[in-house]
């Protein structure tokens, strides 16, 4: 019995944390295989393992989760060992979510409206993509706000991976209102455009816009948040040290709700300087627990214990 557990102390000891396409090829024979994963450059920050390693023991799943460093020129080759080593499925970050589209062999819709992928379950040897982003935003909101995006106007800060998920998701729930303000104007004016068919409807508010790209300025800023309710910081400004917020305390207002999609900090920059101006503020780790939950979901078809997995995250 004891010589049994020191051996599988042992093995157990012999997880790294993170590990490489090179490991993939020779999968080390651990007491719980890995069979699902996040690829990612860089990777070590990533949270996902904790919370869904936690996720797997409570249901009594015997797999483990590990992390992947995997390179942009290495991804091809990562997701067809994948494919062969009947993995349940991975989670994608930077720099993968955009340029593993074309390794797929197939896609829900919003992958294709959103054009990228955080979750790939393998289905009989085939790549499926998803993206849970924009829904886990939706349960974020409604965890931290009580409030549900249909009744909301929302400024979202801009236009890349993460922006066009919640910009969609904020579509496709009919939002009062939707303004994108990017820095680069023409891709923020794109994404606006894409959505035009979901804003047809009848919900008049007066002289603005149902729908609407903005330029990155503080006249632009100063003139919508009147017309506001909610503000989302789908970029990384605030990730760096240093970093001041998107948007400067002075223009924001009491009446906001400001979710920041960055969870580095419980106070990030934006959070900070909403609290200050009396509004209320909430990081982006709702969204990571609830985009982990929905990737756990379709892994597995039942129910993710989303407080177990809240746990790994406070
Ligand atoms: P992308 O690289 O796809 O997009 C980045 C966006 O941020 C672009 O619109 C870019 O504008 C803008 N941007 C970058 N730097 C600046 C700057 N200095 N000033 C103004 N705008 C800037 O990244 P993602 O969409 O994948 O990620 C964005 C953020 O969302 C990250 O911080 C990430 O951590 C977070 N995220 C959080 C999740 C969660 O679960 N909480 C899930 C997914 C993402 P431009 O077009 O001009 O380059």
């Amino acid at each position: 019995m004891t010589t049994k557990k020191t051996r599988s102390e042992a093995k157990k000891k012999s997880a790294k944390e993170v590990y490489t396409l090179a490991d993939l090829k020779h999968l080390p024979d651990l007491d719980l295989p890995i069979r699902l994963g996040v690829f990612g450059d860089p990777v070590e920050h990533s949270l996902s393992p904790q919370m869904q390693n936690a996720a797997l023991q409570h249901c009594k799943i015997d797999l483990q989760y590990a992390r992947f460093q995997i390179l942009p020129n290495e991804l091809a080759e990562a997701l067809d060992l994948i494919r062969k080593l009947e993995f349940v499925g991975v989670n994608l970050t930077i720099p993968h979510k955009v340029s593993a589209l074309e390794l797929l062999d197939g896609a829900d819709d919003n992958v294709k409206r959103i054009g990228a992928t955080n979750v790939i379950k393998v289905e009989v040897g085939k790549l499926r993509g998803f993206n849970t982003d924009g829904h886990g935003f939706t349960r974020a909101v409604r965890e931290e706000f009580s409030v549900d995006l249909r009744d909301l106007r929302i400024l979202v800060l801009g236009a890349g991976g993460a922006a066009r998920a919640i910009a969609l998701q904020c579509a496709k729930e009919n939002c009062e209102r939707l303004v994108i303000a990017n820095r680069t104007s023409e891709k923020g004016q794109k994404l606006a455009d894409s959505l035009r068919n979901f804003f047809e409807g009848p919900k008049v508010f007066g002289p603005v816009p149902r729908l609407q790209a903005i330029r990155w300025e503080e006249a632009a800023f100063r003139f919508q948040i009147a017309n506001v309710d909610l503000i989302v910081n789908a970029t990384p400004v605030g990730l760096n040290r240093g970093d001041l917020s998107p948007i400067p305390t002075r223009l924001l207002a009491p009446h906001l709700m400001v979710y920041d999609t960055i969870y580095s900090a419980k106070r990030t920059p934006l959070v900070a300087a909403a609290l200050e101006a009396g509004a209320r503020g909430a990081n982006g780790l709702s969204m990571l627990l609830h985009q982990g939950a929905l990737a756990f979901e379709i892994w597995f078809q039942r129910e993710a214990p989303l407080e177990v997995m809240r746990k790994t995250l406070s």
